[in-house]
């Protein structure tokens, strides 16, 4: 990971799944299905090697109860099963789920989203991505949106019909699947480290958006300036869908098109000449 220079611009922090794409693209649905794929796996080799105790479940039922028990207790399942030990190596894991996505079939970069990014003032702000993927995904995901060449990941196949594009996004901070007690949202410690890599001394001066509440009023308490939900209601059960478009909540700016973000942060955009 390097390091950026010392700067005193504000910094806006995007997440990447469901934020730079729409929730319609079921990722977190097709994301379930591999970690199930995964849990389920682990559970049947290890009863044939008779490392667990009888159990009354199934393994498909196993599966899908550790894999809800270690999501809900550790944010992400994958983080359930390297504080549990269960000898999974994290890179497997994230190939065999997140890096056998079809991304190419799911997202396409979308020239409106490109625009914004491109709309965004560099004298004024600097762009980065704050994501709970590894960086593999999430460079496959920033390269497929035309929003960041990858740098770090040496498995991105490099196809003959890759495009040339500009990057809009400076950095990303990842969840590091190789450390061993790796962070991730939202977990504070993720948010402070976040802030060294980017060297950002003052926390008032994050604008941050993430699809996930959670994620967002954990910014909110690290002291993030300006922190907004991106929240898609019709995508939600009819119950919630009467959330406002802009409404504050607890101080939180709730948002259902990053297009809104224009209205929101007007000193951020470059101004129309
Ligand atoms: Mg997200």
């Amino acid at each position: 990971m390097s390091e950026a220079p010392k700067d005193d611009r504000l910094i806006v922090w995007f997440d990447i799944d469901n934020t730079l794409y729409p929730a319609s693209v079921k990722m977190a649905e097709k994301m379930r299905e591999k970690i199930h794929a995964y849990f389920l796996e682990l559970i049947i080799s290890s009863r044939k090697r008779g490392d667990t105790p009888p159990s009354d479940m199934d393994p498909e039922q196993e599966a899908e109860v550790m894999h809800t028990a270690y999501y809900t207790n550790y944010g992400l399942a994958l983080r359930g099963l390297v504080l549990n030990n269960h000898n999974v190596d994290p890179l497997d894991f994230d190939r065999k789920c997140d890096g056998s996505l079809p991304l190419k079939e799911m997202i396409k970069p979308d020239p409106s989203l490109i625009k914004l990014f491109n709309d965004i003032d560099r004298s004024k702000c600097r762009v980065w991505a704050l994501t709970n993927a590894y960086i593999t995904h999430a460079e496959r995901v920033l390269e497929i949106l035309q929003l960041k060449n990858p740098k770090e990941s040496k498995t991105n196949d490099i196809s003959e019909d890759r495009v040339e594009f500009e990057d809009q996004i400076e950095g990303v901070v990842y969840c590091d699947y190789t450390s061993p007690k790796f962070e991730s949202k939202p977990d504070p410690e993720f948010y402070r480290k976040a802030l060294i890599q980017a060297n950002v001394t003052d926390p008032s001066k994050c604008l941050f958006v993430d699809d996930s509440r959670i994620n967002v009023e954990a910014a909110k308490k690290e002291g993030w300036g300006r922190c907004v939900h991106f929240y898609e209601p019709e995508l939600q059960s009819p119950g919630d869908s009467e959330q406002d478009k802009g409404a504050v909540e607890h101080d939180v700016v709730v948002i259902s098109n990053l297009e809104q973000l224009r209205d929101l942060w007007p000193d951020i955009f470059k101004k129309a000449v």
